[in-house]
């Protein structure tokens, strides 16, 4: 188990600075954002440490999925709300902040005043080329 010492995930794992836990199992710890974006915001992370989701193990990969649908229930009936958003920030670009591999549970409600991002019309890109490069690069 990788464990860095000045990661403030990695502190909340070893204990040494307070969380909200919600689930703990030997590999996956869930506690609730500190700064929530609706009521009940957890983060769900992999003890192991790794940067980001690019960095972590297939295995966590996985787990993290199978631990969000586990607990995202249990969260929504909590705060009644009746759905939720997955968030994986990978890269400063996206918004990441803490550098070991998390996903947000964010949940949702009708009329919550949340705004999601803004969608183009696909003739903006030239969705052809787009799906061609990235095709190729696989
Ligand atoms: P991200 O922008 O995806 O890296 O998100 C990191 C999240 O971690 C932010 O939403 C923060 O509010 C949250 N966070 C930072 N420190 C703590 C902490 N000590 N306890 C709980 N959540 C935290
Ligand atoms: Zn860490």
């Amino acid at each position: 188990m990788q464990q860095d010492p000045s990661c403030i995930f990695c502190k909340i794992i070893a204990g040494e600075i307070p969380s909200h836990k919600i689930y703990e199992d030997k590999n996956y710890l869930a506690f609730l954002d500190i700064h929530p974006i609706s009521r009940g915001h957890t983060l769900v992370i992999p003890k192991n440490h790794s940067t980001d989701l690019l960095h972590a193990t297939p295995n966590e990969r996985k787990g993290l999925l199978e631990i969000v649908a586990k607990i995202a229930p249990a969260i929504m009936k909590s705060v009644g709300a009746k759905g939720f958003n997955v968030g994986i920030n990978t890269g400063k670009e996206s918004g990441q902040d803490v550098f070991h591999t998390h996903v947000h549970i964010i949940p949702r409600s009708t009329r919550d005043g949340l705004k999601s991002w803004e969608n183009m019309p696909s003739k903006t890109h030239d969705l052809a080329e787009i799906a061609r490069n990235i095709a190729q690069n696989l």
